[in-house]
């Protein structure tokens, strides 16, 4: 286990649990995505979802990537850290009618847009204001994501996106709109995702759309491959940069660019959740029959990801270096599923050390809930 990574003597003056955000980290990260993307011509956009804390999302806006949105609130977000409204596309499911004004009267880059309902009420909204919306039609490719069933979104019984079979007849009723103007298409399979060969799935099927699209004489000025891209939950130290080189390769190998037309990204968790630490205390160790608890202050209120995906996070007791046992490591919330971890070998626990779940700066601090009358955890950075 690798100590000494975390600023203990500061932390401990701290009301736990709270959010750790190392910002070096973070700028690392974005450095190596601007890299990547740089080489291709690639443009991304930060899914705000991930983490709406202002610091970290003022530091990504400072660097120049775009704001993928998918709410009214995450458009302010967007705007009030600094991210220009030429640069915030705004996908979603059921967007709201006074979130597509929001979006129309800043002028945002685009509406992605995932049904032909909701292409109707756009045009109509648009008309109202007297205005043109850009808009980027949300196919869903019927690509396996292959990760958690609560996190795939590409296939065709998923609820997100526009299905192919369907596409002709949009195409046709849109060309009857005079509000809304044709940018291009939008994908987003799911999150998580490890297994690189769903990625160039996508791919293929993306070129066979753009052939699609050729034959209705559309021209695809954006092509959006959305966010996805998972993170080593397992090796939070050794692995915390994601595969930046080899996801963005992979998409400049396969994809056959129409020309002038611009590429899109929207990464989220890759960007966020390794820079990121849940740090909380250990109130009590229970011995059970068979097991013991380590008890912590946080709990599913502070980081639902394990109770809502079954997912991992590294646990570590960054107070203790006594030898290692087994504990189940769970939280105070009167719910059975408030459980971090099972079986997990942690440095001897004692009350009062601090324990930190590593790996959680995306779908952490932003799901936090009030449950049980908890209060939010507050959050605290490197630097
Ligand atoms: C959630 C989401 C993303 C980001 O997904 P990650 O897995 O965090 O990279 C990108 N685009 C859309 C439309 C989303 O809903």
């Amino acid at each position: 286990m690798i100590k000494g990574i975390f600023p203990i003597e500061r932390f401990r003056e701290l009301q736990t649990p709270f959010y750790y955000y190392d910002l070096e980290l973070l700028q690392k990260t974005l450095d190596v995505v601007a890299a990547e993307t740089g080489k291709y011509g690639y443009r991304q956009h930060y899914a705000i979802k991930a983490n709406a804390n202002p610091v970290i999302l003022e530091l990504i806006a400072r660097n120049g990537f775009g704001a993928d949105c998918v709410s009214g609130g995450e458009i302010r977000a967007a705007l009030a850290a600094g991210f220009p409204a030429s640069e915030i596309v705004f996908a979603g499911v059921g967007k709201a009618d006074r979130e597509i004004i929001l979006g129309i009267e800043n002028s945002i880059a685009c509406f992605n847009v995932e049904s032909l309902a909701e292409l109707e009420v756009i045009n109509g909204i648009a008309a109202d204001m007297n205005r043109t919306a850009n808009i980027a039609l949300r196919i869903n490719p019927n690509v396996d994501a292959h990760t958690h069933a609560k996190i795939t979104t590409g296939l065709q019984e998923n609820k997100f996106g526009i299905n192919t079979g369907l596409l002709p007849g949009v195409v046709g009723e849109m060309r009857g709109m005079k509000n809304v103007a044709f940018k291009g298409i939008h994908f987003h399979i799911g999150s998580q995702i490890t297994d690189m060969s769903a990625f160039r799935d996508l791919c293929i099927k993306a070129n066979e759309l753009q052939d699609e699209f050729d034959g209705y004489g559309l021209k695809i000025e954006s092509l959006n491959f959305g966010g996805g891209l998972g993170v080593d939950y397992y090796h939070p130290n050794h692995l915390c940069i994601p595969d930046f080189e080899n996801y963005f390769a992979s998409f400049a190998k396969l994809v056959k660019p129409r020309e002038g037309q611009q590429i899109h990204f929207e990464l989220g968790r890759s960007v966020v959740a390794q820079c990121g630490s849940l740090v909380s205390k250990a109130l009590y160790v229970k011995k059970g029959e068979t097991k013991q608890f380590a008890i912590l202050d946080a709990g599913f209120t502070d980081l639902i990801r394990p109770a809502m995906y079954d997912a991992h996070h590294h646990i570590e007791n960054i107070t203790g270096d006594g030898e290692m046992q087994t504990y189940d490591v769970v939280g105070p919330i009167c719910e059975s599923s408030d459980v971090f971890g099972r079986d997990v070998s942690l440095n001897e626990v004692r009350r009062n050390d601090l324990v930190a779940l590593r790996s959680a700066g995306a779908y952490g601090e932003i799901m936090a809930s009030r449950y049980n009358c908890r209060a939010l955890p507050e959050s605290y950075f490197s630097n």
